[in-house]
């Protein structure tokens, strides 16, 4: 069994279909195939949030 299929349900609330998507499809939007609403398939983590990083030290320690 493959790891790569998310499971999404559908958002209507009279269908509430289990819909299984492959991983490719984060980030995009997929069709219920019970009432052809459209699902969108959040990505990995909502947004492709970057690690913070550390803002550039403008003061630099004194040799
Ligand atoms: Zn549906």
């Amino acid at each position: 069994m493959p790891d790569d299929t998310l499971r999404v349900m559908c958002p209507n609330l009279a269908c509430r279909k289990i819909l299984a998507v492959p991983s490719s499809a984060r980030g995009k939007t997929v069709r219920c195939r019970g009432c052809s609403t459209s699902i969108r398939i959040p990505g990995l983590k909502s947004e492709p949030a970057r690690p913070a990083e550390p803002p550039p030290t403008a003061a630099k320690p004194a040799a």
